[in-house]
Formats: structure tokens, sequence, C-alpha cells
């Protein structure tokens, strides 16, 4: 199984290559620059769709304590493969989840006095505190409690045997806005918070476009995702990150044209002469949206060529007329081949998102294949 990157995707229909050079490099010049503020690596929805266990292991082997996921679900994912680094489960989580947090020591986000006791118990049972976070909501309004209702918990969680009141935190709404003043009145509001609550030292607030422009903000630590996979948001400059995640086919088929045939459902793409159409086996059940069709490129031969037609579940079509592809050719779709790339955050406004998207909806059915120098170190399996 370990071999080259050649190798390995040689008789592969599509595959994702997982560069884990370019993650360490983006994952230092990140941390680099937050110090003495630690790293958070969030690594929430399937690690931004990179592979989170593979992404896991490499950030803790090269020194990254904390790892941040939405749902408890993915903290025991990650707990189940042996990954030993504190897991920092960011959203909600019921009661009866104290059970399965506590055993696998998971810090959690407690909202309310029910839930703290809940795990308090489990706490004293294992003889082991659960470990809790407290989030403000100081103006996002998604998951949190108001400044008030934060500082009344607080003071009830505060000495709770069998808990540990590991974290003060919040979440920036306009982080990577042209214009993110509102973070100053959410700061403003955190800090009221941290004065209000002194006895938790661990305090946490930065996301990826604010870790690195507002040094305020990064208090004990910073959650950095996206960039860690290499993408830079939009009124952040660039800390020289490099894309970490490629997206690659081979070519199903090659075929000519006549004037006038279709392609793909609607045939709503016709060939205005003769012309050669190849097609690429990954579809929007992948990841990749339909509403690229007949909007999107890909790169052949280290040229860019348009998709045509509309996207299939399982597949879509490019026009390589005058270009010469035959069955088997490596298509890149995210990534770089030769002199050309193209970038998530190309695709994402293509289609009206946000990198974030582009990335995090890529499907489970694409094998990741993990390679460092070209040389593969592991494979995650597909579906
Ligand atoms: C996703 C998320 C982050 C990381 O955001 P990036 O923009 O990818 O750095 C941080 N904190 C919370 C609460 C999140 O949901």
């Amino acid at each position: 199984m370990f071999t080259n990157l050649a190798r390995a995707t040689a008789d592969l229909n599509h595959w994702i290559e997982i560069d884990l050079d370019a993650l360490d490099a983006n994952a230092t010049a990140v941390r680099t620059r937050l110090e003495p503020a630690e790293l958070i690596a969030v690594v929430k929805a399937n690690a931004y769709g990179h592979g989170a266990l593979e992404v896991s292991r490499s950030l803790s082997v090269q020194g990254t304590e904390w790892l941040a996921v939405a749902w408890l679900s993915e903290a025991l994912h990650l707990r189940r493969a042996g990954i030993s680094c504190r897991i920092l489960a960011m959203e909600h989580i019921f009661p009866a989840n104290a059970v399965a947090v506590v055993t696998n020591d998971i810090d959690v986000c407690c909202h309310s006095l029910e839930l703290a006791g809940a795990l308090a118990k489990e706490g004293l049972r294992l003889g082991r505190p659960a470990r809790v976070h407290l989030k403000v909501d100081t103006g996002l309004h998604r998951f949190g409690l108001a400044l008030a209702d934060a500082t009344a918990l607080g003071e009830k969680l505060r000495g709770m045997p069998g808990l540990e009141v590991a974290g003060l935190w919040t979440h920036m709404a306009n982080a990577d806005e042209s214009d993110d003043s509102y973070s100053d009145s959410q700061a403003a509001m955190f800090d009221a918070a941290a004065a209000a609550m002194p006895w938790i030292p661990f305090k946490h607030s930065a996301n990826s476009a604010t870790a690195l422009r507002r040094p305020e903000l990064r208090h004990s630590a910073s959650r950095v995702g996206v960039m860690l996979y290499g993408v830079v948001p939009d009124n952040t400059p660039d800390p020289g990150l490099r894309p970490v995640l490629s997206l690659k086919a081979r070519a199903a088929r090659v075929m000519d044209l006549a004037e006038g045939d279709g392609v793909s459902y609607g045939l709503e793409w016709k060939a205005k002469g003769p012309a050669r159409a190849a097609l690429v086996p990954v579809g929007y059940a992948d990841g990749w949206r339909r509403s690229l069709g007949n909007k999107g490129a890909v790169l052949v031969g280290g040229q860019r060529v348009p998709m045509i037609g509309r996207v299939c579940m399982d597949q879509f079509l490019i026009d390589v007329t005058g270009v010469a592809a035959t069955e088997g050719d490596e298509i890149t779709l995210l990534g770089k081949q030769r002199e050309e790339s193209i970038t998530a955050a190309e695709v994402a406004a293509l289609t009206g998102t946000i990198p974030w998207e582009t990335l995090s909806a890529l499907g489970r059915r694409i094998p990741r294949i993990y390679h460092r120098r070209g040389e593969v170190v592991a494979m995650d399996e597909a579906l």
C-alpha cells in the first residue's frame, strides 16, 4: 500500500490527494503567528473534507495539543481511532450524553445547570472531572448564553464537585467581512465576561479570519480551521499558506461529437461543430455542485477546459476539442496541474458560496490518499 502517488492512483476513477507536508507547513505558519496563544485545530466536518482521522493524527504528531469538532459524534470518532489530544466538541449536547463525554474525556460546551449536573455526576463516578467550556453569545446569536446568563451559570458551576470549568469562549460574527468592526463590540462583551469570571483562565474567541488580524482576540488559544487547509479568508493577509487538498479523476470515456449533438441530461449543451467530449467520474453526490454545469473548468494536460452540460450525480462532461485526451488521463478538478491551478475559492465563487462549503461538501465516496513528497503514507477507504 505504501507506494508513490502515481502508482497508487493508476487505476482509480477519482481520488483526493492530501498533502501532509502542506498541512504541516500551514499549521506551523499559523502557530508561529499565534504564539504565545495556542492553536486549537478545527477538524469538524471530516476536517473540512480532508479526512478527520489522518489530519488529526498528522497535526497531533506535529505537536498540536487541541482539536475542535462541532458534534460529540465527531469527537468520539477521533477518540475511537486513538487520538489522544484534548478534543473540544463545540456544539449542543444532551445530559444523556454525559457518560460518553466523561468516559472519553471530551471537553464540551455547557449551556445549562441540568447538563452540568449530569456531567458532574459522571465526573464524580469516574473520579475525573468533566471539563466544560462556557460560551458567551456576544452577538452572533448562534450557540451560547447571553452575558448575564453565562455569568450566572458560571457562578453555579464554579467549584462544583466533578466538574471543571476549563474554558470561556465566544465566536465572531463578521470575522471575514471587509468591515468587521462588529468584532469590536463582541470583543468588548467578551472582555466583560472575562472580567466577571477571572477564575476561568483559558479563553478562546478567534477563528481563522480574526486570529491573524486581531491579536487582542487570540487570548489563550485560537480556533483555526480553514487556514490549516490552505485557504486564506478574503480580508486576511496570506501568511504563505498552501492548499492541502487536490481533487482528481481519470477520464472514463472520450468521444467524438458531431455538430448539434447534445451532452448529459436535458441535452442542454450542444456541439457547434465537430467536437470531442470527455467524461469525468465525479458528480454532485461527491460535492461537485450541479450549479457548476456549463460554468466550471477543470485541468487536462495542463490546460483549462470547460465543463459542458449538466452535472449528474456521479459524473459530468468536459469539452476537450483540440486537446490530446484519452481514456484514463488524469483530470484535476481542484489543485495544480503543471502551471495551472484551480482553487477552492475559485470554485466557491462560481457556485455562489465560500471555500469552507466547497471543501467540506466533498463526499466520502472519494478515497483520500495522504502523501508526503509524493510518497503515499496513508489511505482512507472510500465510503
Ligand atoms: C468552524 C468554527 C471555527 C473555525 O473557523 P475557520 O473560519 O475555519 O477558522 C471556529 N470556531 C467555531 C465555533 C466554529 O464553528
